[in-house]
């Protein structure tokens, strides 16, 4: 295969299907938005009262600037919310509100993958820019550093892993905090059974959707430096 052939062949499928989550996750949002949640709550009412149910006393509630910029900050303790759903009384708001707070409960709760997650993540971080560079000296190096080249490639690319082992434990993490925001809501009664809990559904499906799209992105992506590599090595 090509260079170009190869370049393409792993790098488009990631791309298409990353742009078909972000699509899904804008589409579902913006219908689950029109729907309101019959309990008639905000998602930062929602997010209070399930932190106190699961007798959760040290996590704040604040707003934060942006769309879809809800996250959780285990350091902190904070849960911020974007004002769409900080304010929002629709069912994609208490949804993604339930979410965040799945993530608070599996902190409280020392969930493993949430704790291996956290420990992986200054590693990731040198992975994606340290293991890069090291992946591009030994590249376009090769020829200049000879086998040192090779050397300096492997270990890029064995840096660059980290960022997938990353995105690997995350997927359990995602999908745990969707999976608690769905029961909570259901056992709760926030959200009503029937369209209401479809449309939530569907939201918190596609978000999940963008993380296995992410990490089949990055895989794919070490594999093309492993071939490369490979190559060189012939
Ligand atoms: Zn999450």
């Amino acid at each position: 295969m090509g260079g170009l052939t190869l370049y393409l062949v792993f790098m488009i499928p990631p791309l298409l299907l990353s742009l078909w989550a972000a699509w899904r996750v804008k589409a579902t949002y913006a219908q689950a938005s029109q729907v309101l949640a019959s309990s008639g709550f905000t998602g930062a009412d929602t997010a209070r009262m399930i932190l106190e149910a699961n007798n959760i006393s040290n996590v704040r509630v604040e707003t934060t600037p942006g769309h879809l910029s809800d996250h959780y900050d285990p350091r902190a303790k904070v849960l911020r919310l974007s004002p769409d759903v900080y304010n929002g009384r629709s069912v994609a708001a208490l949804g993604i509100a339930a979410h965040e707070v799945g993530h608070a409960i599996q902190d409280a709760n020392g969930y493993a993958p949430l704790v291996i997650r956290n420990g992986i993540v200054p590693l990731a971080n040198v992975g994606s820019t340290a293991g890069l560079i090291l992946i591009m000296v030994g590249l376009l190096g090769a020829s200049a550093l000879g086998s040192l080249g090779g050397w300096i490639l492997i270990g890029g690319i064995a840096l660059f892993s980290l960022v997938v082992a990353f995105q690997l434990i995350n997927l359990p993490v995602e999908f745990d905090a969707s999976a608690r925001a769905k029961r909570l809501l259901a056992n709760t009664q926030l959200v009503a059974p029937g369209a209401q809990a479809q449309a939530m559904n569907r939201v918190l499906n596609a978000a999940a959707l963008t993380y296995v799209a992410a990490t089949v992105g990055t895989i794919m992506t070490l594999l093309y430096y492993i071939i490369l590599a490979s190559q060189q090595r012939e």
